[in-house]
């Protein structure tokens, strides 16, 4: 039996191990069967070229248990290694300013492992000692035994191993006992191995039999060697995306559409990227596409690897060419990152661009579920708005669908004030805002639905980017004013009247929290209502940036100010303004005012059972 020290400037690597790694202490898992399937992968390609004297054999990797003896063993038919390479590989842990690249990185264990070549002894995060008993391919090599305790030092033997290959046999931690339990093993090998390009065998399958659960004699393969992104997509049917997608999230719904990435210059990448379909904001999770390299899970956290707004999407993406030995900063400024970035960019783009072209119908079908997608990529990416504004839609209030440039087609003839802006009208609730709309359409006008989520923002961006064009809520005036076609009358109504009129229902405007009245008086015709209810486009555009950006906390704070404008042309304000004092005038007010509010939804509690009460008088 020999015995070595192991071959770290550090005086002692394990205790730092222990310690900085401890949070992502179950990478092991991967660290340890990925180092298995390469063995294994690299003794196929010697079987292949004919420089293996025997049989390959069966490949299998096997991960076993032995709870009595406290340990987890995982167990290859790979190259081996020989006495020589043990000292190699895994002896002579080269690395220099090891404590100094450990403090930087303290945080991220990835960034660790990957950097030192330290896979191996992830395992010491989780045992005590650890084994490796390994007989090489080449011919005439002894099996060694190679153990260490978790001090620097190290001991190595000669045994007898019948096979050719490695098993790696931990002995876990006291305190890392959930490692041996066959459920948290089970999870750890789906999280990081379920697509690893050898098959993995964890324990035998199992059937229900009698009632009861009994073991199979058939190995229980945990593994897809040959996942769906890896296939041609020309092999490939719609129902093994749909099915693929199934078995990455079995939760979900059925997506929307996919896209296959397959590209390999000028950098290497595969993969599948779903849209999902999204059923509430819960669903708008960042962490759904899976970053693999060579079939090895790396991370579900694929920001800055993917463009913002497409880390909304799910699905796989594989690539070697992505460093992971780097801070997520640097990841940014990477150059390959970059292109990927924007090839995924331009992929996604180019797919939505074919389907709205191919299938106008099945993509408008899809549009209020891909809509979020594609504003946030607009919003956020100038490239991808110059692509998307090709085929994003438009939606009006009767459920029918226009390209940007269909609908100023459609509007420009009515709906252009004497500025000669292109006034786009709009709602955000078709029941709520029922009767502007009305309103709207009776004088040909055509009103958009603006109910998404990232329809404020879209409405201000538009404006930017057309030219000479406003958003324009139909509740934000009268219809009348909503476009100003030309130069505005002389306001026929007397001051006088105005001034009666508006002191006749100031003091029945029931007092609303944070809600202030403005009044106005004009001549809107004998058959528009008696009295409106707006508010400015531009007051409630600030209260809504508000709500959702820090720092315009002051426009929240401010009352609604509501326009009330009333009707002089109408029979009912003529009479209260021919005897503002009689007591019907009074009642009339009343009932005037809360069925305005009752229309904006802002007739509650106390008054709106006065109002009922006194309906009920007046029949
Ligand atoms: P890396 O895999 O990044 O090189 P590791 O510490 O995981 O670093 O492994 C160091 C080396 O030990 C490997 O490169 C390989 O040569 C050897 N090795 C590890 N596990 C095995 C195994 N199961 N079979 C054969 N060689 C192995």
């Amino acid at each position: 039996m020999a015995k070595g020290n192991i071959g770290v400037t550090t005086e002692n690597i394990f205790p730092v191990i222990k310690k900085f790694l401890y949070s992502d202490h179950d990478i092991f898992v991967r660290e340890i069967v990925s180092n298995a399937v390469d063995a294994t992968q690299k003794l196929r390609t010697l079987a292949s070229k004919g420089e293996l004297k025997e049989e390959a054999g069966d490949l299998t990797v096997h991960v076993s248990v032995d709870k009595e003896a406290g340990t987890l063993t995982v167990s290859d038919r790979g190259i081996g290694m020989t006495e020589e390479e043990i000292d190699k590989y895994i002896n002579q842990i080269a690395f220099s300013g090891a404590n100094e690249f450990l403090e930087q990185y303290k945080e991220d264990a990835n960034s660790i492992i990957g950097h030192f070549g330290l896979g191996f002894y992830s395992s010491f995060m989780v045992s005590k000692k650890v084994e490796i008993v390994t007989k090489s391919w080449k011919e005439g090599s002894k099996a060694v035994k190679w153990s260490c305790d978790g001090s620097p030092s190290f001991e190595i033997e000669e045994v007898e191993k019948a096979d050719r290959g490695t098993d790696i046999i931990m002995y876990i931690d006291d305190d890392c006992k959930e490692f041996l339990e066959e459920y948290t093993l089970s999870d750890l090998l789906r999280k990081y191995c379920h697509f690893l390009p050898i098959q993995i065998a964890f324990g035998k399958k199992k059937d229900w039999k009698d009632g009861k659960q009994i073991e199979l004699d058939e190995d229980n393969i945990i593994n897809d060697t040959t996942p769906l992104w890896t296939k041609k997509p020309a092999d490939l049917k719609d129902e093994d995306y749909k099915q693929f997608y199934k078995d990455l999230y079995p939760m979900s719904d059925e997506p929307l559409f996919w896209i296959h990435l397959n590209v390999d210059y000028p950098f290497n990448l595969t993969g599948v990227l779903y849209f999902p379909k999204i059923k509430t904001n819960m669903d708008l999770q960042k962490n759904k596409i899976q970053l693999y390299c060579n079939q090895v899970f790396v991370t579900d956290n694929v920001e800055g690897i993917v463009p913002e707004f497409l880390c909304l999407l799910h699905g796989v993406i594989d690539s070697p060419d992505i460093p992971l030995n780097v801070s997520r900063s640097y990841l940014q400024s990477d150059k390959n990152v970059k292109k990927i970035g924007s090839y995924i960019s331009k992929k996604v783009s180019d797919r939505l661009a074919s389907i709205f072209k191919q299938d106008r119908k099945d993509f408008e079908g899809k549009w209020d579920d891909i809509k979020i997608f594609i504003n946030y990529g607009m919003l956020s990416q100038d490239d991808f708005y110059d692509k998307a504004k090709s085929y994003a839609l438009l939606k009006d209030v009767e459920g029918k669908y226009f390209t940007f440039d269909e609908y100023k087609t459609l509007i420009e003839a009515e709906q252009t004030d004497k500025d000669g802006n292109l006034v786009y009208l709009y709602a955000n609730n078709k029941d709520d805002q029922y009767s502007y709309i009305e309103a709207a359409q009776a004088k040909g006008y055509s009103v958009l639905i603006m109910d998404g989520q990232l329809d404020p923002a879209m409405l201000g961006m538009l404006e930017q980017k057309f030219e000479k064009a406003r958003f324009v809520r139909v509740d934000s005036d009268i219809v009348d004013n909503l476009i100003v076609k030309d130069d505005k009358k002389k306001d026929e109504v007397k001051e006088e009247d105005k001034k009666t009129l508006t002191d006749a229902f100031t003091e029945k405007m029931p007092k609303l929290d944070k809600i202030e009245f403005m009044f106005d008086v004009k001549p809107l015709g004998e058959n528009s209502v008696p009295l409106i209810i707006t508010q400015s486009e531009y007051m409630r555009r600030m209260k809504d940036m508000a709500r959702i950006q820090p720092g315009m906390a002051f426009y929240g704070e401010m009352p609604d100010t509501m326009n009330v404008v009333l009707n002089c042309d109408h029979k009912l304000i003529k009479q209260i303004l021919a005897d503002a004092k009689a007591e019907s005038s009074d009642k009339v007010a009343h009932q005037l005012i809360d069925l305005a509010l009752l229309q904006n939804g802002m007739l509650k509690g106390e008054a709106l059972n006065n109002f009922v009460k006194r309906s009920i008088d007046l029949i």
